[in-house]
């Protein structure tokens, strides 16, 4: 049967054939892509005895340089590491603060409170759901330090824009490159554009290499800076700065942020074919979105064509539910139903940090006031309401089937499910 003809069938919600046979294709989501070559990698590791030896991280670290174009790069536990290390590399200190967006995972803004800082949020972007450069410079006071930036599943910010207000204002850009590993801005590779680019390599994002991070940087302070704070073993070799020498040896944010070797390993052999994996899932996501387009209800998380942008490895694949255009099915009903159809769909994002108690309320660390402002010069909390785009965007996301292959036949099967259900959005709402 073909996708006009699945679109026109009951909704399986309804009782309905379903869209997609999902069993059959097993593969299609799976990620990491693992061969031979990266376990013969790893074992090679474990063979040589010494698992926490720097060779292999060093030549990963030189090889994700050459990628990035970045000259100083350092390979971390996590991405979490690497952010707080490019926080304290920055310049992050008592009392400064860092703007950001509200809508990302929590690393990118909450290690800065263990420095003493404090995050400034800052509304996003409805198309693009990255920080919105237009909502940035009424929030800089004589204390900010850092505009922290997010690439959300892969779209890149706005980067001219952004770097043009950090110059004006004396500021220094970080990267969350957490979801974006590969993907461009006007032909350059995000994580390498700000001051310092941090990111994620965790199981689930596009760079998948176990749970570890890596900060890139084409600034030697800020390297050697971030290599003090947690890397003591690679104090000696790296430090120049006479304010770190005399610290070698203890790291001066009594953390240990090394890099798992067996990571560094596989790192290596995943870089090889990351290209290549990148743009079959570049061509699969694009085909599932060119069916899509023109649809009401919902729209696709992806740049303009010719705008220059690329989303890399489409981390997490976001669509914009509108449910006015649906008459107001409410988004779970519209999940619910392309679920039903056998289509990989789920309710997705993050909740807005600046709302959560951690932010609001929270005394980490007994200063009987709350963390958030334990060393700021005015109360800088957020409530309900500051930022309207992403208190509204929060509830409006979709996770649509995240393609690793470009399978014409099943993808096209995959859009016909979501096609299907707003075609015929008219029917749920009378069961609803
Ligand atoms: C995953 C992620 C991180 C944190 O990385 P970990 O490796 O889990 O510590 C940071 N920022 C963003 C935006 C992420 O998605």
């Amino acid at each position: 049967m073909n996708a006009s003809m699945i679109v026109d069938q009951p909704l399986a919600v309804l009782g309905g054939p379903r869209a997609v046979d999902r069993e059959d294709e097993p593969d299609l989501f799976h990620w990491p892509m693992v061969t031979k070559e990266d376990e013969d990698a790893i074992v090679q590791v474990l063979r040589d005895g010494d698992m926490s030896r720097h060779a292999v991280t060093r030549d990963f670290e030189a090889a994700w340089g050459e990628y990035l174009g970045t000259q100083y790069n350092l390979g971390t536990c996590n991405g979490t590491a690497a952010l707080m290390g490019a926080m304290y590399g920055v310049g992050l200190r008592r009392g400064d603060e860092m703007i950001t967006p509200s809508f990302s995972y929590w690393a990118t803004a909450l290690p800065c409170l263990n420095l003493g800082a404090t995050a400034v949020f800052a509304d996003i972007d409805e198309q693009s759901l990255n920080i919105d450069p237009g909502d940035i410079e009424h929030r800089i006071t004589g204390r900010t330090r850092a505009i922290m930036v997010v690439h959300t599943s892969g779209y890149p910010c706005d980067m001219d824009a952004i770097m043009a207000i950090a110059r004006k204002h004396d500021l220094k850009v970080i990267e969350d490159n957490s979801h974006a590993h590969g993907a461009r801005y006007k032909g350059r590779v995000t994580g390498s554009i700000g001051d310092v680019g941090a990111m994620s390599m965790m199981t689930r994002k596009s760079f998948s290499i176990g749970e570890a991070g890596m900060l890139s940087t084409h600034d030697r302070s800020i390297w050697e800076h971030a290599t003090a704070f947690g890397h003591y073993a690679r104090m000696r070799d790296a430090l120049t700065d006479p304010k770190l020498t005399p610290f070698v040896g203890m790291p001066l944010g009594g953390f240990k942020f090394r890099m798992n070797q067996w990571s560094s390993a596989m790192g290596l052999v995943q870089l090889k074919h990351y290209p290549r994996r990148m743009a079959e899932i570049d061509r699969a996501m694009t085909r599932f979105w060119d069916l899509l387009e023109g649809l009401p209800a919902l729209r696709a998380h992806r740049p303009p064509r010719d705008s220059g942008l690329t989303k890399g490895g489409w981390y997490l694949p976001l669509g914009i539910y509108d449910p006015e255009a649906l008459g107001g099915l409410p988004i779970e009903k519209f999940v619910e139903a392309v679920e039903a159809e056998g289509a990989a769909v789920k309710r997705t994002g993050y909740p807005a940090m600046h709302l959560h108690p951690v932010f609001t309320d929270a005394d980490v660390y007994g200063d009987g006031k709350p963390t958030s402002v334990a060393f700021a010069d005015r109360d800088t909390r957020q409530g309900p309401g500051s930022l309207p785009v992403t208190e509204r965007m929060v509830g409006r996301l979709v996770g649509v089937p995240y393609f690793k292959l470009d399978r014409p036949d099943a993808i096209e099967r995959h859009a016909a499910a979501y096609r299907k259900v707003i075609q015929q959005a008219d029917r749920l709402l009378k069961v609803t």
